[in-house]
């Protein structure tokens, strides 16, 4: 399972479905369309072997059709190893749906959405993502019970952000053990870029535990926030890639490990809550490794979320998800060493941890 995303120019070459964009042994693509409400949505089941395919739905202006599929395939893919890493009995799976979340989502809509999900009986499993919200997904529980991430009234786990964050600043003190040899961040400079649900919690942590915080947001509002309410700093260098910071922590979008930025990086270890960090896993993990910069893999360290809407299908209970979320401290120093003993990056140590996980479980799954 190695595919990395592919360029439109390489397209023709190829077979007209499998083996384009970012398809990765994924098991089933589910193309669903609503005239009436107006509904495109995609949803990708990539592996089952480990449980049920559990992942968010986001709903996002995308440029083309192309750009969805390839978003929910790549998406999907990456909810596989996160699973499988963490140790859940799940499989990857997620959704798009094509449109933008503030003027085009209707309640009937969602409605739709969730029964399209229902009509899966299970096979995938749908939580909240960029675009929609615990209200989408309560009006979703109407049309299904395959859904996570309900509000708490509802017997469901909520916001699963502040565990999140837990899990983030877990794989934080992590690197930083397995970098500076103690775990303390106090006197840490460490700049978190992105001060939104997670930064925030992650920024209180840290703050707390006596680290310099630096801070960077596209929205002014958000910084001030983090400077009155923590004693954050605003970061106020012309490049945020180059800063004089021992740790760097994107918590906003994901690829910025990319060809403009993995060389100026001056932090010595990168840990945050981003979803694909690195533009393109196989050279940009290469050169961080090369340049002595130690990765927490963002897929192994942000999965407090889906630890915590795991919780949901088993039985909720707040101090097992926030147990299991710590135990991202113990994962992520033995996938450093895991590395380290067989000459590759973190990311493709996480990698073939969970690939090994997946094999193991089908062998098991076929002697049943
Ligand atoms: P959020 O939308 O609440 O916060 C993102 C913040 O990043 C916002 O404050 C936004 O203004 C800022 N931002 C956007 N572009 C930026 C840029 N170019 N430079 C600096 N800041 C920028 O999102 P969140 O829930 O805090 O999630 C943060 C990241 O973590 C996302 O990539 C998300 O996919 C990932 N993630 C979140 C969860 C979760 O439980 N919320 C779980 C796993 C992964």
């Amino acid at each position: 399972m190695t595919t990395e995303i592919t360029t439109p120019t390489e397209l023709k070459k190829m077979d007209p479905v499998f083996g384009q964009l970012s398809f990765d042994n994924h098991e089933q693509i589910v193309f669903c369309h609503d005239k009436d409400t107006g509904l495109k949505a995609i949803i990708g089941i990539h592996n089952t072997v480990m449980g049920p395919a559990l992942g968010g739905t986001r709903m996002w202006k995308y440029a083309n059709e192309w750009e969805a599929l390839n978003d929910v395939l790549r998406l999907s893919r990456g909810m596989t190893y996160k699973s499988a890493i963490t140790g859940l009995n799940l499989g990857g799976g997620k959704a798009v749906i094509i449109g933008d979340s503030k003027h085009d989502k209707t309640p009937e809509m969602i409605t739709k959405f969730g029964q399209f999900v229902n009509s899966l009986s299970g096979k995938y499993i749908t939580a909240e993502d960029v675009g929609t919200t615990t209200a989408d997904m309560d009006r979703i529980h109407k049309e299904t019970k395959f859904v996570t991430g309900i509000s708490e009234e509802l017997g469901g786990s909520g916001n699963p952000s502040p565990v999140t964050a837990y899990g983030v600043y877990m794989g934080m003190k992590a690197a930083a053990k397995y970098k500076f040899g103690s775990d303390n961040l106090e006197g840490k400079r460490i700049l978190v870029q992105g001060n939104g649900h997670v930064g925030e919690t992650l920024i209180s942590y840290i703050r707390k535990e006596g680290a310099e915080v630096f801070v960077s947001d596209i929205h002014q509002e958000k910084m001030d926030a983090m400077v009155e309410k923590y004693g954050a700093k605003i970061y106020t260098g012309d490049d945020i890639y180059s800063a004089d910071v021992d740790i760097y922590s994107p918590c906003a979008l994901g690829a910025t490990i990319n060809d403009d930025t993995v060389y100026k990086i001056q932090a010595k270890v990168i840990a945050g809550a981003a979803n694909n960090q690195l533009a393109v896993e196989s050279i940009h993990g290469k050169v961080l490794r090369e340049r002595g910069i130690v990765y927490a893999p963002d897929f192994l360290i942000n999965a407090g979320g889906i630890i915590n809407v795991y919780g949901e299908i088993v039985k909720y209970e707040k101090g097992e998800a926030m147990r299991r979320t710590e135990n991202i401290y113990n994962t992520t120093l033995e996938i450093f060493s895991y590395a380290e003993q067989n000459n590759m990056t973190t990311q493709q140590a996480a990698m073939q941890i969970a690939e090994n996980r997946i094999e193991q479980r089908k062998k098991e799954n076929a002697n049943r």
